[in-house]
């Protein structure tokens, strides 16, 4: 597994919780699974057992010239994990955050061709190489145009596409860079040319040409990116390559988040107890400095990005203070104009005793907050999966969600959906406005106050579902023995 995410040593959202996830699935099913990630100075180290260098020779070609790195290895709650350190003036991965530097193309470009000369010098030939989004898109790439001829002639390549948003579109400069030259030969509409910009390149696009099967993180997904602008631009692409093209649903990691279990939270609960439920919220008030009143919590938990809808996300909360809800928000953007925004609003509602706006990023509150809330705002344009919904399932908080990617594949409407009743667990909505997040939202609340016991069976409908990690983890493992074989 070659990522740039891994949690929770190092994550910005769902991509970490996935490599995690899935890497620890398919652990338990016998097999042999080892993470390359960057080593960043800003990782949570406390996150990392016994971390010891293990290579300390490795030279990455760069340019006309070479990268001295070193090699680490630790556990992360006992997943293997490699960390990749250059020691270069450029600091690719000691600036304090993970992304958003002018240069994260060619950091991240550097790091795939690192991973790979570190396999090459360790003598990895693993079966298959698992990469993920636009960082690691040019993995196959290099696989199959240089390290194939070096000596790595097994390995198969599986590229999953967690957001097609960001692609990593940059210059021709990145061919020198990783030594792959030859412009005239990647400037093709068939291979790296950026479907948009005829002189740039798409580092995504790398990845869905060369690898033996892409992925995506849920069918609807993987139907939008391919019939709508949802795929922003490489939609042609993916029809050319359709025959390896499928749409797994994500899972999330129920040793992680399960409310039977859980640490963070201080009255645990589950299926037959959720009653247990109202200890955490009032715990969560109490944290919050919220009112006890007898009223839903609505919340929000994830980036604040314009893919999740944040004028959405600002109607949520100022349609549930006026209804007869209390709202908590936990989130961070890293787009200023969005911080302030939302700092601003913050301020606004300061003095509001039924509202609590968090800033940042706070893994063990969020967990708090999915426990202690009753319903959970997933308004977004855009969702090629979504992780905040089925956690917020399997904590009995009753997802709100736009009808879009993965929130359509696993939140049924508790009044329209055609599923049966046991198996509708939520409320959806289709429009991109406020009059679709209002009928949303006006029938959930409508519900916790005219039908408690009926708002009940949606709580428990929700924990029963089973968004682990079993059916998707069998599901890559039939991609992988098909693309091994082939
Ligand atoms: P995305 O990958 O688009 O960020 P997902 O819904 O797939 O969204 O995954 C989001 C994950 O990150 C969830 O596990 C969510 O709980 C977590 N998360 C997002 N923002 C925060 C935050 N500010 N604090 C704590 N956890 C967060």
């Amino acid at each position: 597994m070659i990522a740039s995410e891994c949690a929770p040593v190092a994550k910005v959202g769902g991509l970490a919780d996935v490599v995690y996830g899935l890497c620890h699935e398919l652990e338990i099913r016998g097999h042999d699974v080892e993470i390359i990630l960057p080593k960043y100075d800003c990782m949570r180290y406390d996150q990392v057992y016994g971390f010891w260098k293990v290579f300390d020779d490795l030279w990455v070609p760069f340019y006309n010239q070479s990268v001295h790195c070193s090699v680490f290895f630790g556990f992360v709650h006992g997943r293997k994990c490699f960390f990749i350190e250059p020691h270069s003036e450029r600091h690719f991965f000691n600036r304090g955050i993970f992304y958003g530097h002018h240069d994260d193309p060619e950091r991240f470009a550097f790091f795939c061709r690192a991973a790979l000369e570190f396999m090459l010098r360790a003598n990895k030939h693993p079966d298959i190489i698992h990469c993920h989004d636009w960082q690691t898109g040019i993995v196959p790439v290099l696989l199959f145009d240089i390290y194939k001829h070096l000596g790595m002639t097994h390995p198969r390549v599986c590229y999953t596409l967690h957001n097609l948003k960001h692609q990593g579109v940059t210059g021709e400069f990145i061919l020198r860079e990783t030594g792959l030259n030859r412009p005239d030969y990647y400037f093709h509409p068939d291979r790296l040319q950026d479907n948009f910009n005829r002189s740039a390149i798409n580092l995504m696009k790398g990845g869905i040409v060369y690898s033996n099967f892409v992925t995506t993180v849920s069918p609807t997904y993987a139907w939008e990116i391919m019939h709508t602008d949802l795929s922003y631009g490489l939609g042609r692409t993916l029809q050319v390559h359709h025959r390896k093209v499928g749409g797994i649903l994500n899972g999330i990691d129920y040793d992680v988040w399960n409310p039977e279990t859980d640490s963070h939270i201080p009255q645990r609960y589950g299926i037959a107890s959720p009653e247990g439920k109202y200890a955490n919220k009032e715990a969560l008030r109490h944290r919050l400095l919220l009112r006890q009143d007898y009223k839903p919590v609505v919340a929000y938990v994830g980036r604040l990005d314009h893919q999740k809808g944040v004028d959405l996300i600002r109607d949520g909360i100022f349609y549930s203070l006026a209804n007869g809800c209390q709202f908590v928000l936990l989130g961070s953007s890293t787009e200023a104009g969005i911080n302030h925004y939302f700092w601003h609003l913050k301020n606004q509602l300061n003095d509001n005793p039924g509202c609590h706006l968090e800033i940042g990023y706070n893994e063990e509150l969020a967990h708090l907050i999915y426990a202690g809330s009753d319903m959970m705002l997933v308004p977004s344009l855009f969702e090629p999966c979504g992780l905040t919904q089925m956690i917020a399932l399997k904590y009995g908080t009753v997802p709100v969600v736009r009808a879009t990617g993965g929130l359509k594949d696993t939140v049924f409407d508790a009044d329209y959906s055609h599923k049966p009743p046991q198996e509708r667990n939520g409320y959806v909505f289709h429009d991109f406005n406020y009059r679709g997040l209002e009928s949303a939202m006006r029938r959930a609340v409508g519900r916790w106050y005219s039908y408690p016991h009926l708002f009940r069976e949606l709580m428990i409908n929700g924990m029963r579902c089973d968004y682990s990690w079993n059916h998707p983890g069998q599901h890559y493992l039939n991609i992988y023995e098909y693309i091994r074989d082939r």
